[in-house]
């Protein structure tokens, strides 16, 4: 398999474990650095749809898990989408979308988990299944953790653009391949922790920007946003352990520290989130 983005068969494979299928390698371009799974063939059509990624699925417990990071996307999101008609692709639970409905003019989801329809319901969000059942034009397309999940994401780019408005502007926010805990710290428990069979493409700055340019679209801006504080990371290089933030945030992080520390990963390009709009040219 040749590179996807720049079609280079030179790749190296990156330390680590996919933490769920064993068989998988991890493949990093040596031409244009496009992280990737050595083989994508465990997904399938109806792969997503029927709680595969959710394999213990508690709703209850998932809200919960997603809740930050659906604040986090409405702030960041707040001024963009007020008054607008608005699609989040791949919306989950629909946390965003519920908080994002305090400001929208309109709000839909394309999701194909099937397991939370009563929750939209509850939400009042119209839900698609398929974007061929899109019918209308949208101001804001939102991409949430989705892209790096697609097998081919310029595809899905170039026909979700078909459904912006003239103007129409597309969030797309990706985990960083160049995480700290990878590229800069080399934390090897981490390296066998993060990837996973879901995640066939990472992409860093340079990759999303030249995924985005092959779909004859326009950056208008890449923001390194760090997710993770802190205490998580130095708890993954004292215990080899997640949730550090859990067991030693309360004393350690504050939005002081947390702003610096990302701030200073920022300049080396190794946050674990970026986000990017997107528009047409
Ligand atoms: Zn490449």
């Amino acid at each position: 398999m040749s590179c996807y983005l720049c079609g280079s068969s030179e790749f190296k494979y990156r330390d680590g474990e996919v933490r769920d299928n064993k068989e998988l390698k991890i493949k990093e371009c040596q031409e244009c650095s496009l992280v990737y799974l050595s083989d994508f063939s465990h997904v399938d059509e109806g792969f997503y749809e029927d709680s595969n990624m959710h394999k213990s699925f508690d709703l209850a417990r998932w809200n919960k898990e997603t809740d930050a990071d659906d604040k986090r996307r409405y702030e960041f999101t707040r001024e963009l989408i007020k008054n607008k008609e608005i699609l989040d692709f791949g919306s989950g639970n629909g946390g965003y979308l519920n908080y994002a409905s305090k400001k929208a003019k309109s709000i839909s989801a394309l999701e194909l988990e099937t397991a939370i329809s009563e929750q939209y319901k509850e939400y009042g969000i119209e839900l698609f299944r398929d974007i061929k059942d899109l019918v209308k034009k949208y101001d804001v397309i939102t991409m949430f953790h989705v892209m790096e999940h697609l097998p081919n994401p310029k595809e899905m780019i170039k026909q979700l653009s078909s459904n912006l408005k003239e103007g129409g502007k597309i969030i797309i926010e990706v985990p960083n391949s160049d995480d700290a805990l990878l590229t800069l710290y080399e934390s090897e428990s981490f390296s066998k922790f993060t990837y996973w069979s879901c995640h066939l493409f990472l992409f860093n700055e340079k990759t999303l920007q030249e995924l985005v340019h092959q779909c004859a679209l326009k950056v208008d801006y890449i923001k390194h946003i760090q997710r993770y504080p802190l205490s998580n990371h130095l708890y993954w290089l004292s215990k080899d352990k997640p949730a550090g933030h859990q067991k030693w945030g309360k004393f350690l992080d504050s939005d002081a520290l947390s702003d610096a520390y990302e701030n200073s990963l920022a300049s080396l390009g190794k946050t674990d989130t970026l986000i990017a709009q997107i528009s047409k040219i």
